[in-house]
């Protein structure tokens, strides 16, 4: 189970690592580019609004992009966990996941960011070219077709630029994400989120430093989870063990079992998760009533106490009361016998 937003400007390689971690973890890939393109695509209301906003390198209205996540985000195969990559865009989208996630009873395990340099992230996107046919993508730079404008894949005669990888749509969409979407850089770090990963040189590099950076938030996260069960599960064995009882014992266990499953569900390694063992019983300390009595002991030993010494005085007055009688028969015949 992964639950993580993928960082990066526009062309930083986000969709591809993204497609990646899909099929690694199989969690579904939400690309809020790919919701909207798919809008415009279909020519719905949604479609025709944002169509302006992106082909001018503009983000689209909050609205429309929230509409569209908290649909995608509700469909029953992100309940194990997705990778949103392009959302959030701003402060106000991320404050809106935060809600959502809230309302669904789910959390963020990381947000790495992909690092990667302004010429760079030029020449990736404008020198992408995608097939209309089948979808695959080239670089007219770094991975060009084996024949010039041709798919490798599907043989298409003729790949396509997308509207807004033009020149001057790269320019203002570099532009809108310093602005506007560079701050949640900050503002993950803040949280504890943040990852920075190199997001240059070949594909499977840059897969294993974001993996590795992913995977390290989820095992810290997982460690002081476990830690926090471990004493949690310690607390709730010593509390058990208070009491000086078996039922103590099986309380603790019974606590820690629980934090086991947890941490299990978590996807944590549990040898993680050391179980608070109470085999014996610890020392009891005096209650406060017991400190508060002169004999040290506490309200249900004193009435163990008193009822034992009441048994014992009982005891002893009918031993005195047969010793009477048996002396004053003695003494009645001597008596007798004297006569
Ligand atoms: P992308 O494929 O993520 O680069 O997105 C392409 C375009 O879709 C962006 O330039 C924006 O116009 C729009 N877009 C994608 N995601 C968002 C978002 N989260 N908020 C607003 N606009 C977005």
């Amino acid at each position: 189970m992964i639950r993580m937003i993928l960082l990066g400007a526009p062309g930083s390689g986000k969709g591809t690592q993204a497609q990646r971690l899909k099929a690694k973890y199989g969690v579904p890939q939400i690309s809020s580019g790919d919701l909207l393109r798919d809008a415009v695509a279909r020519g719905t209301e949604l479609g025709l609004q944002a169509k302006v906003a992106m082909n001018s390198g503009q983000l689209v209205s909050d609205d429309i992009v929230l509409g569209l996540i908290r649909e995608r985000l509700s469909a029953p195969d992100a309940a194990k966990g997705f990778v949103l990559d392009g959302f959030p865009r701003n402060i106000d989208q991320a404050d809106a996941l935060d809600r959502m996630l809230e309302g669904i009873k789910q959390r963020l395990d990381a947000v790495v960011l992909l690092d990667v340099r302004p010429e760079t992230l030029m020449r990736r996107l404008a020198g992408r070219r995608t097939c209309p046919n089948c979808g695959a993508v080239y670089n007219v730079f770094f991975s060009p077709p084996t024949a010039e404008n041709r798919c490798d894949r599907c043989g298409h005669a003729e790949l396509i630029q997308r509207p807004d990888d033009q020149d001057e749509v790269i320019a203002k969409r570099l532009e809108v994400y310093q602005a506007q979407t560079r701050p949640l850089v900050a503002h993950y770090k803040k949280k504890g989120l943040l990852r920075i990963v190199a997001g240059e040189g070949p594909l499977d590099e840059v897969f294993a430093r974001m993996e590795s950076a992913a995977l390290h938030t989820l095992k810290s996260d997982s460690a002081k989870l476990a830690e926090k069960i471990e004493v949690k599960a310690s607390a709730g064995g010593r509390r058990a063990a208070k009491s000086g009882t078996v039922r103590a014992t099986s309380a603790a266990k019974k606590k820690s079992r629980r934090a086991s499953a947890a941490a299990k569900k978590r996807g944590m390694p549990a040898k993680v998760v050391k179980v608070a063992k109470v085999d014996r019983p610890a020392k009891q300390k005096p209650s406060r009533a017991a400190k508060k009595s002169r004999s040290g002991k506490t309200p249900r030993l004193q009435k163990k106490a008193a009822k034992a010494a009441n048994s014992v005085k009982k005891a002893v007055t009918r031993f005195a009361t047969a010793v009477r009688k048996k002396f004053s028969k003695a003494t009645k015949t001597k008596a007798g016998k004297k006569k």
